[in-house]
This record gives structure tokens, C-alpha cells and sequence, in this order.
């Protein structure tokens, strides 16, 4: 196969695609609106265009609970479909090796902590986000099926928590730091409480989006298996924490109101990294929470009102 391009990159536009720039900019940077991957023919058409020699496969139908909830239905849809046609047409076009982008959200709900990779085909997802979970469970299903099939090196990792700039800030359809930075900055501007469910006291790992590029170029260099490997900063802080930093760094000292009658989560979901760290990579590599933190809610000041999400 004459490759055209070294790296082609779905999901392009998207908060973690767009932290691949820096690291890669020559690499092609696609849209859904360049190519709707759900399609299989304009995905084939675009591997015909670039014919890349390494694919980082980012795109996804991504959101926070609420979103997945309210869209079982189509998130099942646009990610199978997108997954399935991506994976074939690398197939077809001989791409070198592929790296897929799960998630440590799609583990089952009943399961031993911390997120082992042996357990992530073990039970159910979480009924909120069922859909969502098992299309990204079946990217490692259909790598292993190709591998063993085709001789394709089609690789999957699965972050934990990932925030950083060009996030979704809606408050209905984003996670839980952009959520939590948006309320802060604008409770500030309009003299308001911030309020957030729960008590603060749950534990959660969150990882700097700008840590997965050197942590994709680290797995396409050193592992060459399709089982799922677990990557992220797997140092655990409490939400309160986390809202305590982003008050520092707005300079918000109005009231936080802890609504406790509101349900709070699991206590903690920690994920082990130990394969990771057998191949070499130090958690130390990992970008503190707060430095990414800080680097964010910098950002978000900077670039307000105009960001995604918010009119949601
Ligand atoms: P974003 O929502 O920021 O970006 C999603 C990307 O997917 C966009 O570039 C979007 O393109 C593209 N996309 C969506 N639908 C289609 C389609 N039909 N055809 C082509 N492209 C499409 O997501 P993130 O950057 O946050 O997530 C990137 C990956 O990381 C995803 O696979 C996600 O599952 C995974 N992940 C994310 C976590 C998080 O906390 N955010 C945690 C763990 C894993 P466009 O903008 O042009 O529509």
C-alpha cells in the first residue's frame, strides 16, 4: 500500500483531537462535516483521499449522563456505525496500525475495583450510558475479530475522566469538570451561588486531554495487542477538591451550595494503570490535575461566551 499521510486523526475537532496539535501538526484533522463516518461509503472515500499510515480514531457520539440518557437510541446508532465502518475501511486500505479511543466508563456497573482491562466484557454497563458502553466494548471485539481474521494491528486504549480546552460546556450535555468551571465563572459574574449535587466527598481521576497524545504515540510505538489497555492520571481527588481549585483560579469567593438531596455517584471508581506502567510509561508522564486545571479555567476566561456548549 503507498500511504499518502503518516497520521489521520477522527474526531478531529473534538476536545481531544484538538490537543493533537501541537504533537502532530501535519497530521490530517477530520470533521463530520468533512465526512460523516456513520456513512460507510464517505468513510471508505476518505481513506481513498488520505490513505493514512497510522489512524488515531477519536470520533464518537460523546456526552455527560444526561445526554447519554436522553439519547440511547442514537448514540447506540452514530457510534456503531461509525466504530464498524472506521475499523473496515482501515482493514481495506491496509492502515498500518489504528489506535481506538473507549473509555473506563463503558466497565460493567457490578465489578471489582480498581478498573482491571481483564474485567471490561464482565457484566453490564451502568444503565445510563448501556448503549455508549457496549459500542466501545466492541472495538476491541471487532480488533480482536480482525486480528485474528486479517493480521490488522488494531489497538485500543480507554482513558478515565478527560477534560481540558475546547470541551463541551453545556450544563445539560457535558461532564463533570466543564460543568463544574462553568457554574463557578458564572456564579461569579452574576453574584450568584454555585450549587452542585451530592457532597463533594466522591473520589474521581481526571486526566489533562493534552496527556493523550504523547500517551497514543507512546501505545503505537510500544503495544501491539488488541486487548484494551487502561490509560490515565490515576490519582484520585474528591469533587470538592476540584472545585475548591477552580474557585482559587476564578477568584470566586461566593457560596457553594452542596445540594445533598441530590444522588452523588458511586464513592470512587478507581482504574489501574499497571499495564501501562509495565510497558514503561511513569505516572509521573501524567500532567497534574491542577496544572490542567489552572491551563482550563485560563482558557475559559479568555475565550467566553464563545465556546461550545453554550447555549445548552
Ligand atoms: P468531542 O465530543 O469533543 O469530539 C467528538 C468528535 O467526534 C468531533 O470531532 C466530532 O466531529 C466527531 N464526530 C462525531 N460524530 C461524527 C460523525 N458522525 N462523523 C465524523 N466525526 C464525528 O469528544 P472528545 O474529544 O471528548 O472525545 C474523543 C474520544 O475520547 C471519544 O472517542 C470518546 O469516547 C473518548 N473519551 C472521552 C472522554 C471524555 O471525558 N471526554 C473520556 C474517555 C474517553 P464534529 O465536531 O466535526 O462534529
Amino acid at each position: 500500500m503507498k500511504y499518502l499521510n503518516d497520521f489521520l486523526i477522527t474526531g478531529g475537532t473534538g476536545m481531544v483531537g484538538k490537543s493533537f496539535l501541537d504533537k502532530l501538526p501535519n497530521a490530517i484533522y477530520i470533521s463530520s462535516k468533512q465526512y460523516d463516518l456513520r456513512d460507510p461509503v464517505q468513510t471508505n472515500n476518505m481513506f481513498e483521499e488520505y490513505r493514512p499510515r497510522f489512524v488515531i480514531h477519536l470520533a464518537a457520539r460523546v456526552g455527560g449522563v444526561l445526554a447519554n440518557m436522553n439519547n440511547l437510541g442514537s448514540f447506540y446508532y452514530d457510534n456503531v456505525m461509525i466504530n464498524t465502518n472506521v475499523l473496515e475501511s482501515a482493514r481495506i486500505f491496509e492502515t498500518e496500525k489504528l489506535l481506538s479511543c473507549l473509555s473506563t466508563c463503558i466497565y460493567p456497573d457490578k465489578v471489582t475495583y480498581p478498573l482491571t482491562e481483564d474485567q471490561i466484557h464482565n457484566g453490564t454497563p451502568h444503565q445510563s450510558n448501556f448503549s455508549y458502553a457496549y459500542t466501545k466494548r466492541m472495538i476491541e471485539i471487532q480488533s480482536k475479530a480482525y486480528k485474528a481474521q486479517y493480521g490488522c494491528n488494531f489497538i485500543s486504549m480507554a482513558p478515565n475522566n478527560l477534560f481540558g480546552q475546547f470541551d463541551n460546556f453545556s450544563l445539560e450535555g457535558s461532564h463533570v469538570i466543564p460543568a463544574m468551571i462553568r457554574k463557578i465563572y458564572e456564579a461569579k459574574l452574576n453574584n450568584t451561588r454555585a450549587e452542585f449535587w451530592g457532597d463533594g466527598t466522591p473520589l474521581r481521576e481526571f486526566t489533562y486531554s493534552k496527556d493523550i497524545p504523547d500517551v497514543s504515540l507512546f501505545l503505537l510505538e510500544k503495544y501491539d495487542s488488541p486487548d484494551v489497555i487502561n490509560v490515565g492520571n490515576s490519582h484520585e481527588v474528591s469533587i470538592e477538591y476540584v472545585v475548591s481549585k477552580v474557585q482559587e483560579y476564578f477568584d470566586f469567593d461566593g457560596e457553594i451550595f452542596w445540594d445533598t438531596t441530590k444522588p452523588m455517584g458511586q464513592f470512587r471508581k478507581p482504574s489501574s494503570n499497571e499495564k501501562l506502567l509495565d510497558l514503561g510509561w511513569k505516572a509521573e508522564d501524567y500532567t497534574s490535575m491542577e496544572k490542567g486545571l489552572k491551563e482550563t479555567c485560563e482558557w475559559f476566561i479568555i475565550n467566553y461566551p464563545n465556546i461550545r456548549g453554550m447555549n445548552g
